[in-house]
């Protein structure tokens, strides 16, 4: 099939403004958010319903053309861009972006795979709900792309995985039959639970559509603070007696080196240091949320937060002291990846660990790091509730540059530490996903049973390997 009739094809299902092979326009889909990752493809195709995405991969199927679907491509291991080779066409869910249905009542809305996290949060909000999914690229990444990575984000610790919040799911196989599983039920034991195959496949298996997600009360008042910690040691110490003593309430409880945060600083359009001695060598940042009114749970954590500095467990507090007091420790937060972005070159590592060997697994990398790579700073951020810990190994750009072969240099830096986090009962891949780049740690770190399992399931559901081949699965 020539260029052209792909195209024709593929403007036959969805008009002519709904593919194009421009190179213009393709350009931004072919290369990932941080640019480290570039891909190939004849075309790209905006489909605007189910039906259309179904009618675009039979036509796929029959012309033995690869599907790369894409949502807000904001993957950091690149998964969202298509392969270097072959004849591929990238399915961007863009236009797909409606609310199908919010149901306050039933806590559950219905949307198209193509909704931005961020309105979805927004359109919650409006009915009084809150959809508790929350990650630094909620502004462009998509409830599709949410569900294909099993996204995690800084509320895991009390509302659980994207996984935890999906009731039901819409989703296009390779061949093109539409598998209609949304449902909005709490319980439903009728079989194999088949949407838990479709989320955190990133996509191998076919293309989610729509998606039935749980609401829950938006909170009425909501209080966090900023800890500062001489050793990592008490930050995860005091981490865990806050999951004790605010059970219900504990919504965010992230880890931050001071390498980071002055980074985020430095790079960081407005953002102020809240510690006028100077940023402490650990950070926690903790925040509750509650259904009752007023000041009553800011005061419960400087309570409790006062307690930890008398006995001396932390060095310094700083609880915010309104909403947008609140909102500038988060833009600190959620900053990060961008300034890493523009601070050098940040080898992150995605792994999680029981939360609390977390001390064992810093000391352990750290010494990995000084012994073998005495030019790289440390610098880490992380989901401590859950145990997920970005590990950066941060190398200026210039020290990067006289790295000869960087796969073969970055392998063996992310298997030192990964091996070690292996070792702890833990996993290289907590949140972000395989993508293109990890799929080697599956051949090391998954076992044989499991991996053989997987790849029955993907020739069973993609027999022709048609749906973003070479991501996940080793061959
Ligand atoms: C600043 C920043 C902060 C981040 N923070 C976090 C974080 O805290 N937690 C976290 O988990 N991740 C985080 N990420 C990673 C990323 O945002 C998530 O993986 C996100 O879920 C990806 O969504 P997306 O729409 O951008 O998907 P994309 O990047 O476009 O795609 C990701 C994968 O999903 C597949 N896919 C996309 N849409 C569909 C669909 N409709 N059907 C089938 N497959 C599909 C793609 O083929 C690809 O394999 C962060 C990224 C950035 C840039």
């Amino acid at each position: 099939m020539s260029d052209n009739e792909l195209l024709q094809g593929l403007r036959a299902i969805v008009g002519e403004n709904g593919a194009t092979e421009a190179p213009d326009a393709l350009a931004p889909h072919l290369v990932d958010w941080r640019k480290r990752h570039v891909g190939v493809a004849d075309a790209i195709v905006f489909p605007r319903t189910t039906e259309q995405v179904a009618d675009v991969l039979r036509f796929c199927a029959a012309h033995a053309i690869r599907v790369f679907p894409q949502g807000g491509n904001t993957s950091v291991c690149g998964g969202s861009v298509p392969a270097t080779e072959g004849r591929n066409i990238v399915l961007a869910l863009g236009k797909m972006n409606r609310i199908l249905d919010l149901n306050p009542r039933n806590n559950s809305m219905t949307v198209q795979a193509g909704c931005v996290l961020a309105d979805l949060q927004e359109a919650a909000s409006k009915v009084d709900r809150l959809f508790p999914l929350s990650l630094g690229a909620e502004g462009s990444c998509q409830i599709g792309g949410n569900i294909a990575t099993n996204a995690g984000g800084t509320n895991v610790v009390r509302f659980g995985n994207t996984r935890d919040l999906v009731l039901g799911l819409e989703v296009v196989l390779p061949d093109g039959q539409i598998w209609n599983g949304i449902r909005t039920l709490r319980k439903n034991n009728s079989g194999y639970d088949l949407k838990n195959l479709f989320i955190g496949a990133e996509g191998t298996l076919g293309v989610v559509t729509a998606a039935a997600l749980k609401l829950f009360p938006k909170p009425k008042s909501v209080a966090a603070a900023l800890m500062g910690f001489e050793t990592v040691d008490a930050a995860v110490d005091e981490g865990i007696r806050l999951q004790g003593l605010f059970p219900g309430e504990l919504v965010g409880l992230e880890l931050i080196s001071r390498s980071e945060f002055e980074i985020s600083l430095r790079h960081g359009h407005e953002l102020r240091n809240p510690f006028p001695d100077g940023v402490p060598p650990w950070l926690v940042l903790v925040e509750l949320a509650s259904s009752s009114v007023g000041d009553a749970l800011t005061a419960q954590l400087q309570d409790a937060l006062e307690a930890a500095y008398e006995s001396g467990a932390c060095q310094e507090v700083v609880v915010a002291t309104s909403d947008q007091h609140r909102n500038e420790f988060w833009r600190i937060r959620h900053n990060v990846t961008e300034a890493n972005g523009r601070e050098g070159m940040g080898l992150t590592h995605d792994i999680a660990v029981p939360i609390y060997t977390i001390p064992a697994f810093m000391e352990r990398a750290a010494a990995a790091l000084a012994t073998h790579y005495p030019q790289a700073t440390q610098v880490v951020v992380g989901h401590m509730g859950d145990g997920n810990l970005h590990y950066i190994a941060m190398f200026s750009h210039a020290i990067w540059a006289e790295v000869a072969d960087k796969a073969a240099f970055q392998r063996d830096l992310s298997h030192r530490l990964y091996d070690i986090a292996a070792e702890l009962g833990g996993t290289f891949s907590a949140e972000h996903g395989i993508g293109s780049l990890h799929v080697d740690e599956m051949r090391v770190y998954k076992n044989r049973v499991e991996i053989e399992l997987m790849q029955k399931i993907k020739s069973l559901v993609d027999p022709q390997d048609m749906m973003n081949p070479g991501r996940v699965l080793p061959s």
